[in-house]
């Protein structure tokens, strides 16, 4: 690796003024196809003929961000972003089979069978909200809990006509600056295969640095979700902030509670889903940006069981890297469950003590839980009901009347319930008995199972009750 490095440092170039299609700033470097190994055949199909269809048009457009920072690690990159000088109007002209969406800051995204590849007109230096600019479902509500929240949402619509799109597009040198890190503001150019960095990202990558593009934190009171993304390219990169973009973090890490829920959900999504959750759960920590995602996990991490509880929420992450590491799906909710357990058994101790039995306890204590948590990250209405199984199936698996057992076997969710329970022994909690119970039975046959329904009954001596249809309170 280093020895391309030093390579492409032996042949940067400065632009030639006037280099097609568009007029580089002197602040540009190039790096020619001879001196890094990006290529085409690197790039996804539909990607190349976007690009190749604007540049026919007489567009300028490459390929930037995340694609050409991961191509240049030897990583897989997880989606291809293409920026051009077309405007949205323009690209739509170019792609019957596209569709502009966002409010002010316009992005057109082109679908090609399953593959929808995203094209942005260069940013200029005047756009003023950060947040609608970076986020692509601006425009979509999300479906959640908080009926305010949709019609916050709902309300802050401008209407068309009055949109102000002064200074919103810009130069492709404008657009390099607009971006968060260095190491994100990279174009690669299709016609010779050569790399832009007018940011010194190259350098950055070499070194293993995440640096904030500018003042950081200008940057970050700009947008503070670029507190988040720092932390998750650190993690996914196995980079380190840079001392000047990291210094500003702790002190703005509360900025965290102005991000409209569903943005935050969005992200909370791509931390977990980083295949890195570990890294990123420490240095969320550690840079105290943690405290204003999950306000109550925090606290439960300090109380008097902080060990079990970061235990617990360590080998839930240790099992989310892994699976994902080996192709596996991911249920958010899950996620959600397991970091939001502990606050949850505080809630209902509470609720306990005031009187209340198991059931009720527990059902007061999930809405508070979720209430309060929702304020911060709005998941939409499934996950939280995939959530609430979740946790209700703990209770239910620790059922021992027949039809109790089979009704939690059934259930939709059973095998999320079950590895959550599994994942409660393996934290340490005294549940490992029965998880080891309900492995035996998922294993054994039919008539087997009936047995050790019958030996769990009859153990209990639940049998007699078992006549008794009661219908639990949990139930919805
Ligand atoms: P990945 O797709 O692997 O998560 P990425 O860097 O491509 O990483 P995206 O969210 O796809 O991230 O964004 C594409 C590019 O848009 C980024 O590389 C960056 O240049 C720019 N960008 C995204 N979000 C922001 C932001 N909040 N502030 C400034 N620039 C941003
Ligand atoms: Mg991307």
């Amino acid at each position: 690796m280093k020895k391309v490095w030093h390579k492409i440092k032996s042949h940067v170039r400065k632009p030639r003024r006037g280099a097609s299609p568009q007029a580089l700033s002197a602040s540009a470097e190039i790096v020619p196809s001879s001196s890094h190994h990006i290529s085409n055949q690197d790039i996804s199909s539909a990607s190349l003929k976007v690009l190749h269809r604007l540049n026919d048009a007489g567009f300028s457009a490459y390929l930037v961000g995340g694609g050409v920072r991961d191509l240049l690690l030897h990583q897989k990159p997880k989606d291809f972003d293409i920026a051009t000088e077309a405007s949205p109007e323009e690209i739509r002209r170019l792609f019957s089979n596209s569709r502009i969406i966002g409010r002010r800051f316009r992005l057109v995204h082109i679908r090609y069978g399953r593959e929808i590849v995203e094209v942005a007109t260069f940013r200029g230096a005047g756009g003023n909200n950060v947040e609608d600019e970076f986020d692509s479902n601006q425009d979509q509500i999300e479906e959640n809990e908080f009926p305010a929240e949709k019609k916050r949402k709902r309300q802050s619509k401008i209407p068309a006509g009055i949109l102000e799109y002064d200074n919103v597009y810009g130069s492709m040198e404008e657009d390099a600056f607009r971006r968060d890190f260095t190491i994100n503001a990279l174009f690669y150019r299709v016609e010779d295969s050569s790399v832009i960095d007018f940011c010194q990202g190259i350098k950055d990558l070499e070194n293993k640095k995440i640096r904030v593009i500018g003042d950081p934190e200008k940057r970050y009171r700009e947008d503070p979700v670029r507190m988040l993304r720092a932390v998750r390219f650190a993690a996914k990169l196995g980079f380190t902030i840079e001392e000047q973009s990291a210094a500003p973090i702790r002190k703005l890490a509360n900025l965290l509670s102005h991000v409209p829920p569903s943005r935050m959900y969005d992200e909370f999504i791509k931390l977990i889903l980083s295949g890195f959750s570990v890294q990123v759960f420490e240095l969320l920590t550690h840079y105290g940006l943690f405290e204003f995602i999950f306000p109550d996990t925090h606290r439960c991490l300090n109380g008097a069981s902080g060990e079990l509880v970061s235990n617990f929420i360590k080998v839930a992450l240790q099992e989310t890297d892994a699976r994902i590491a080996s192709g596996k799906t991911i249920n958010p909710a899950f996620m959600l469950a397991v970091l939001l357990w502990h606050p949850l058994q505080e809630r209902r101790h509470f609720y306990e003590g005031e009187g209340h039995n198991l059931y009720v306890a527990n059902q007061l204590a999930q809405n508070d839980v979720l209430k309060g948590q929702l304020s911060r990250i709005s998941s939409p209405r499934r996950t939280t009901t995939t959530l609430r199984d979740i946790w209700m199936l703990q209770n239910h698996l620790a059922q021992t009347r027949k039809m109790r057992i089979i009704r939690a076997f059934q259930h939709q969710h059973f095998r999320a319930g079950y590895d959550f329970l599994l994942l409660r022994g393996r934290a340490g909690e005294s549940v490992q008995s029965l998880a080891d119970w309900w492995t035996r039975f998922q294993q054994a046959d039919e008539q087997a199972q009936e047995i050790l329904m019958n030996e769990l009954q009859s153990k209990s001596g639940s049998k007699k009750r078992g006549s008794r249809r009661r219908r639990s309170p949990l139930k919805k």
